[in-house]
C-alpha cells in the first residue's frame, strides 16, 4: 500500500511539501507507517478533481442502478479485505481486532450495501397544485463533499458518509484523522478495483488545522460531513459561514446510562461495562455518565466492580484482550488528567485509576477506571473525557434521574434500563438525546439514524435520514397555459 501518497483525481502522488510523518502503533510505541504530509495545496488539487468530476465526469449521469452496482461492490470488496482492514485500524487505533474484524468493518461493508440499495430509491414528488401547472420536485446530488472524521472509528465513520454521498451521485474528498489515516488510503485502491470513475473519491491525508481547514473554506466544496470534538465542530460552523455551506456536524457526548431499581441487574452490569469499556471508552455514544437509582446502588456496584476484574487490558491483536491502548500518548495524557481531577474533587474511586502494566513496558494502556459517588457539578461528570472511565452518580427517582440525565450540553444518546415498559417509554421521551437504548447498549444499525441534540451537533447519519444530508431539493414548476 503507498501509505506515503495522497489519491486525487484516480492517481497516487505524493504531497507538494513532499514531507510524510509517522503513524505510531499505540500498543507498542513504534512506527507503523510513513504518511503523507498533506496540506492546503494538495487539498486545492483534491477539491479541483472532485469538482471535475462532479461537473463534467460520468458519476452523477450514469443510471441510479449503476452506481448502486458499485457502492454495492465497494462493500463486496471490503469484506474481501477484511483482515487487512481490521488489521491497519487496530496497528492505528489500539482497539482490539475482534472489535474491528468482527464488529467495525463489517458494520461498514453492510453500510456501503445498506445505500447500494437507495441509490435507484431517491425521488422526488409530483404535486398537483392547479390546472395549468405540472409542479414536481427533484433530489439531485449536493456536489463536491468533505468529509472529515476523528481516530475513533476510522473507517466506520467515514462509511457514514462517504456511501450515502455516492449513492446520491456526489464526489468525495476525504480527510481521515492524522493518527488514522491507513484504512482511508487501503479504500482508496478499492475503490481503483470497483472501478470508481477517476475523481469521485479522493483521500488527502494530514493535520486538520491545515488539509481540514482547507476543505472547509474552499468555494468548490458544497458540504462538509464533519465528525469530531465539538470544539473543532464549531470552529468549522463558523468557517464554513464563509461559503455558507452545507453542514453536518457529528460531535461529542457525555451520555447518562440510567438504571432503575427495577431492572434487569445483570444485563444492566454487562451493558453498563460494554457502555464504557468498548474501544476503551473512546466513543463519542460512551455511557460515561452511570446514573444508579439508590436502592440498587450497592448491589450494582459489587457486582460491577467484581465483573471489570475480568476485562482484560492488552495486546490488541490477542484474542484474549478486551480493551487496547487509548489512541495517543497525548490522549493518554488527557484522560489520566481527568483521573487526576476526579481524586481532587472528592470522587471515590473504586476501580482501575491509573497506567495498565501489561508486561512490555510499553503502550498508553489504561485501567478501566470507575468512580463512585460523583455529582454533575464535577468536572469528570461534565466533560467528555474519551476515555476508560465511569462516573457513577447515584438518584432517589425517575424525574430526578432524567432531569440528572438531562443536565449536560450534550445530547448524543442515553439508555434506560427498566422492566417497566411505561417507565421505559416515558424517560425515552424526555431525554433529550439522539439515541435512546431500553435495557441495551451501543446497538447500531445502517437503517437507524444516528446524531445530536444539543451540542452532540446536528443532522442524522445512516437510515434514510442520512441521505438527506447528501440531496438537494429542487422545485421545477412547468407552465401549461
Ligand atoms: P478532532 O475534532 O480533534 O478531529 C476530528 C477531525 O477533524 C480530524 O480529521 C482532524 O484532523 C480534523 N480537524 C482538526 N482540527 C481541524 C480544523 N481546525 N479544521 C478542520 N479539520 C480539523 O476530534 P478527534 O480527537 O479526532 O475525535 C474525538 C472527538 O470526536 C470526540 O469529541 C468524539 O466525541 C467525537 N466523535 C463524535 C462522534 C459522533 O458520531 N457524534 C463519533 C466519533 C467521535
Amino acid at each position: 500500500m503507498k501509505t506515503g501518497e495522497l489519491f486525487i483525481g484516480g492517481n497516487w502522488r505524493p504531497p507538494l511539501s513532499g514531507e510524510t510523518y509517522a503513524t505510531i502503533n499505540p500498543a507498542t510505541e513504534e512506527e507503523s507507517a510513513r504518511v503523507a504530509r498533506g496540506d492546503e495545496r494538495d487539498v486545492d488539487l483534491a477539491v479541483a478533481a472532485a469538482r471535475k468530476a462532479f461537473d463534467s465526469g460520468p458519476w452523477p449521469k450514469i443510471s441510479a442502478a449503476d452506481r448502486g452496482r458499485i457502492v454495492w461492490k465497494l462493500g463486496d470488496l471490503i469484506m474481501a479485505n477484511l483482515d487487512e482492514m481490521a488489521r491497519l485500524e487496530s496497528l492505528c487505533t489500539g482497539k482490539t481486532l475482534f472489535d474491528s474484524g468482527k464488529v467495525e468493518i463489517p458494520f461498514a461493508a453492510e453500510v456501503f450495501r445498506y445505500y447500494a440499495g437507495w441509490a435507484t430509491k431517491i425521488h422526488g414528488e409530483t404535486l398537483a397544485l392547479r390546472e395549468g401547472a405540472f409542479t414536481f420536485t427533484l433530489r439531485q446530488p449536493i456536489g463536491v463533499v468533505g468529509a472529515i472524521v476523528p481516530w475513533n472509528f476510522p473507517f466506520l465513520l467515514s462509511s457514514w458518509k462517504i456511501a450515502p454521498a455516492l449513492a446520491a451521485g456526489n464526489t468525495v474528498v476525504l480527510k481521515p484523522a492524522s493518527l488514522t489515516p491507513l484504512t482511508a488510503l487501503k479504500f482508496a485502491e478499492l475503490c481503483q478495483e470497483a472501478g470508481l470513475p477517476e475523481g469521485v473519491f479522493n483521500v488527502v491525508t494530514g493535520p486538520g488545522g491545515k488539509a481540514g481547514m482547507a476543505l472547509v473554506r474552499d468555494p468548490r466544496v458544497d458540504k462538509i460531513a464533519f465528525t469530531g470534538s465539538t470544539e473543532v465542530g464549531k470552529q468549522i460552523m463558523r468557517e464554513a459561514a464563509g461559503t455558507l455551506k452545507r453542514l453536518s456536524l457529528e460531535l461529542g457526548g457525555k451520555s447518562p446510562n440510567i438504571v432503575f431499581a427495577d431492572a434487569d441487574m445483570e444485563a444492566a452490569v454487562k451493558g453498563a461495562l460494554t457502555g464504557i469499556f468498548y474501544n476503551k471508552g473512546e466513543v463519542c455514544a460512551a455511557g460515561s455518565r452511570l446514573f444508579l437509582e439508590e436502592k440498587v446502588h450497592d448491589e450494582f456496584m459489587s457486582k460491577l466492580t467484581e465483573r471489570v476484574k475480568g476485562l482484560k487490558v492488552g495486546d490488541p491483536m490477542d484474542k484474549a484482550t478486551r480493551m487496547g491502548p487509548v489512541v495517543s500518548k497525548q490522549q493518554m495524557e488527557t484522560v489520566l488528567s481527568y483521573i487526576e481531577s476526579g481524586k481532587q474533587e472528592g470522587a471515590r474511586l473504586v476501580a482501575g485509576g491509573g497506567r495498565a502494566n501489561i508486561g512490555t513496558g510499553k503502550g498508553f494502556f489504561i485501567e478501566p477506571t470507575i468512580f463512585d459517588g460523583v455529582s454533575n457539578k464535577m468536572k469528570i461528570a461534565r466533560e467528555e473525557i474519551f476515555g476508560p472511565v465511569l462516573s457513577v452518580i447515584p438518584f432517589k427517582s425517575v424525574e430526578e434521574g432524567v432531569a440528572e440525565g438531562n443536565e449536560t450540553t450534550y445530547g448524543l444518546a442515553a439508555a434506560v434500563w427498566t422492566r417497566d415498559v411505561g417507565k421505559a417509554l416515558k424517560a425515552a421521551r424526555a431525554i433529550r438525546a439522539g439515541t435512546v437504548w431500553v435495557n441495551a447498549y451501543n446497538l447500531f444499525d445502517a437503517a437507524l439514524p444516528f446524531g445530536g441534540f444539543k451540542e452532540s451537533g446536528f443532522g442524522r447519519e445512516m437510515g434514510s435520514a442520512g441521505l438527506d444530508l447528501y440531496t438537494e431539493v429542487k422545485s421545477v414548476w412547468v407552465d401549461l397555459t
